[in-house]
């Protein structure tokens, strides 16, 4: 049995709690490592050594630590089949979209390689008589960034690369149930030039998070997970006067316009319903055609669609649609909620319960659902399933359709096929929803735009990666400067070198 470790001080510390977690093998329902669970005593003495740290990376010039940037996303270049397969075992998900995973997380290390143009001040010469007034940006310490199981390498990377970049040290807690990715990413940063200290890989559950919360020195926490987490997260955070930005869970809805081009949609709920077994926080997980026969007309479009789809493990090869979910628990709550749709009414028109898989019989595997005549006070409408269940709520008109998604508590993403831009349009201003994809279905921003939704979606003001991130982890100090008197003779005749 593998036992993992925190890293520590640019090294692999054992745990010394004698807690720990088991890390499963979702494909076959093994335990394949176990991994420590930190104390507050082991997370303070991390943060106390973090602080120490990054004082000299604070007093590094941003363009050497752009240039530690550089050298790690080379590195995650290099090894992206190594860093995929770690996704793909732990959280089981197909290994193209293992490498998804890193990429996306990558390119947001490509940002970070500009990290100096995101920090500079801005500046106001004469601003009153002989006055200038200018601001710089400044790191604000220790953060921490707390993440989910879902996206073990793109959600640590889009905390890390920002918060490192602009010359913070961090406290970095992964999810518990898939951990080895983000201590291998911190064995790169170390390669990539990284002092040690500057970021620590704490293991950990409730305690090593409260501790996180507690601590006076860490000034900023940036989350992912469930939104009831997040909320609370969010609270204590901020009883305790530290800078939070906490995203939360979702329910993301896709329009289907009696204009829209059906084959297109249908193919594009499959993937973004069914994909990741429906474990992302962008999956659609509610379709909303709008008229009697585009209702009907997408069923019988998405029916064979997805009972062609292929489960099984990530090992099985590329061809394979979706992996199993996460745990045993996440089964037996997705079955669940499916027997409780067809409890209070819903139409069951594809049934993924009972699915086993020959040789795999102990693994976490659901079949995909897919539900019809799905109403909003249903448990599967109201619950964010984070399984492959997709439900069909039919709306008579597009304003009855606009305002079931504005109705919802949750506003992280949605979209809308239709082939007339000013409906298109019109649905973009209106929704109170983060991100929007017109005839695109995960409309996750690029790297450089950055990502948040509304509503129970996110707590906090500024969103993640892009420039809000580098608001975030830095905080801003405004000089206002006047001089009496100065040395007018003398010059330099050669080139200064900054660096
Ligand atoms: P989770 O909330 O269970 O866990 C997230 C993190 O919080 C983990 O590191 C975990 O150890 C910690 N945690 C769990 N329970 C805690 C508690 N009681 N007190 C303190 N800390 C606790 O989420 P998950 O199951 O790992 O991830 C799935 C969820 O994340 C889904 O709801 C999904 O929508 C959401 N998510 C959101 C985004 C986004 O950007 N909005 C992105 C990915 C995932």
């Amino acid at each position: 049995m593998q036992e993992l470790t925190h890293w520590i001080g640019g090294q692999h510390v054992k745990g010394t709690s004698g807690r720990f977690a088991d890390v499963m093998n979702p494909a076959t329902g093994e335990v394949q490592a176990r991994v420590p669970l930190a104390t507050k005593a082991e997370l303070d003495a991390a943060v106390a050594a973090a602080a120490v740290a990054q004082e000299g990376w604070a007093a590094t010039n941003p363009q050497r630590r752009a240039r530690v940037m550089m050298a790690f996303g080379a590195l995650i270049n290099k090894h992206m089949d190594e860093l995929a397969e770690l996704v793909s075992r732990e959280h089981g998900k197909t290994l193209p979209d293992g490498r998804g995973d890193v990429q996306r997380g990558l390119e947001v290390i490509e940002v970070c390689m500009g990290a100096p143009h995101m920090l500079k001040g801005e500046y106001t010469n004469d601003g009153g008589p002989g006055i200038d007034l200018y601001s710089m940006r400044q790191p604000l310490g220790v953060v921490a960034g707390i993440t989910p199981f879902n996206f073990p390498a793109m959600i640590p990377l889009w905390k890390m690369g920002p918060a490192l970049a602009s010359g913070n040290a961090m406290i970095l807690k992964p999810s518990e149930r898939c951990p080895s990715t983000s201590l291998r990413l911190a064995e790169l940063l170390q390669e990539a030039g990284l002092p040690d200290g500057v970021l620590q890989v704490i293991n950990g559950d409730k305690e090593a998070v409260d501790a996180i919360l507690d601590n006076d020195t860490v000034q900023a926490v940036g989350f992912v997970g469930s939104t009831p987490i997040a909320q609370y997260i969010y609270g204590r955070a901020a009883t305790n006067g530290k800078r939070a930005q906490c995203f939360g869970g979702a329910k993301n809805h896709m329009v289907i316009m009696p204009d829209a081009d059906l084959d297109k949609a249908a193919d594009a709920l499959v993937g973004a319903g069914f994909g990741a077994a429906g474990e992302r926080c962008m999956a659609i997980s509610v379709a909303v055609p709008v008229g009697e026969k585009t209702a009907d007309a997408l069923i019988e479009r998405l029916v064979p669609r997805i009972e062609k789809l292929k489960v099984g493990p990530y090992t099985a090869g590329d061809d394979i649609d979706f992996g199993p979910v996460i745990t045993a628990a996440a089964k037996a709550r997705i079955d669940g909620l499916v027997e409780a749709g067809v409890t209070q009414g819903a139409k069951l028109v594809v049934d993924g319960r009972g699915f086993s898989l020959q040789g795999y019989e102990n693994g976490f595997f659901v079949g995909a659902s897919l539900f019809d005549n799905v109403t909003p006070e249903m448990d599967i409408y109201r619950e964010e399933i984070f399984g492959p269940v997709l439900s069909q709520v039919r709306a008579k008109t597009y304003d009855d359709a606009l305002k079931l998604v504005k109705d919802n508590p949750y506003g992280n993403g949605t979209a809308i096929f239709t082939a007339d831009g000013d409906t298109a349009r019109d649905f973009a201003n209106k929704v109170n929803v983060g991100m929007v994809g017109i005839n695109f279905p995960i409309p996750v921003p690029l790297s450089y735009h950055s990502f948040g939704g509304w509503k129970k979606s996110a707590f906090g003001d500024l969103n993640q990666y892009g420039p809000d991130a580098f608001k975030f982890y830095t905080r801003t100090k405004t000089v206002t400067q006047r001089w009496f008197s100065g040395i007018k003779e003398g010059g330099e005749f050669h080139f200064k070198q900054m660096d």
